[in-house]
């Protein structure tokens, strides 16, 4: 598969691209995916348990995500189509001591050969940056095993998350820099669900991520207007 026609937008690569070296800092331009990798893998762990369990990170960048869950005993595999971000991934995976199996493949092209074969996949913070969200979760949708689990987190779309996201994190709070997001990308959980279904995806749960500008931190609630993360099944 070429570039022209893979489910690639080669100016959203380039944005991680040059970030990549700064994906470790946790003060830097990746701060809040640090912040709020505890809630993201607390959400994962209650609705699989990761020991000894066959992962796939799609879009996995840095391997902020990866590493937690290969350090709860998960055998992950990461993909993303940045290089310098893998190669950032596979240096700090030796420095951590984790064993993780980074590759530079789209999801669709993996799923052409690896039908069925993992438990859990997690997709966090990546389908609003793809041409065809469909089209990724499809291929999740191929490669999980029958009764496994598929993670997304994604971004809300109303006058709220641009508010936050857009205007609150990247202009004002300078936390994500300027161009980070692209409001029409954006997807309603009524969207995402809609796309699911059509992947032989069933919703288990839904949980928002909410961040208080006033004292910087996140937490889970049942607030989905802004991050939210959703759990599906692939039924038996
Ligand atoms: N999932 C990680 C990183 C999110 S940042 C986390 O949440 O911690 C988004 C990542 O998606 C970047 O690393 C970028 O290189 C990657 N990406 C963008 N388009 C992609 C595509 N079509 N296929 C695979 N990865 C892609």
């Amino acid at each position: 598969m070429s570039n022209t026609q893979a489910n690639i937008d080669p100016a959203e690569i380039k944005k991680f691209e040059e970030l990549a070296t700064r994906w470790w800092d946790t003060q830097g331009e990746f701060k809040p995916l640090h912040h709020i990798n505890p809630l993201r893998l607390n959400f994962i762990e209650s609705g699989s348990p990761l020991s000894g369990k066959r992962v796939l990170d799609v879009g996995c960048g840095g391997g902020i995500l990866s590493e937690s869950m290969a350090e709860c005993g998960a055998i992950v595999t990461g993909t993303d189509m940045g290089k310098a971000p893998l190669s950032v991934a596979r240096l700090h995976a030796m420095e951590s001591e984790l064993e993780i199996d980074y590759q530079q493949i789209t999801v669709e092209e993996l799923a052409a050969s690896n039908a069925s074969s993992f438990d859990i996949i997690t997709c966090m913070e990546l389908l609003e940056h793809v041409p065809d969200p469909l089209s990724v979760i499809k291929a999740c949708s191929e490669l999980v095993k029958a009764g496994g689990s598929i993670y997304f987190s994604t971004i809300n779309r109303n006058p709220k998350s641009y508010l936050f996201a857009i205007i609150g994190a990247e202009y004002v709070m300078k936390m994500l820099p300027p161009g980070t997001h692209d409001y029409g990308k954006f997807i309603r959980p009524s969207e995402l669900d809609v796309w699911c279904r059509q992947a032989g995806l069933d919703i288990v749960s839904i949980q928002g991520i909410s961040y208080n500008p006033v004292t910087r931190m996140y937490r889970s609630s049942s607030d989905v207007t802004v991050n939210y993360m959703a759990h599906y099944i692939k039924p038996e």
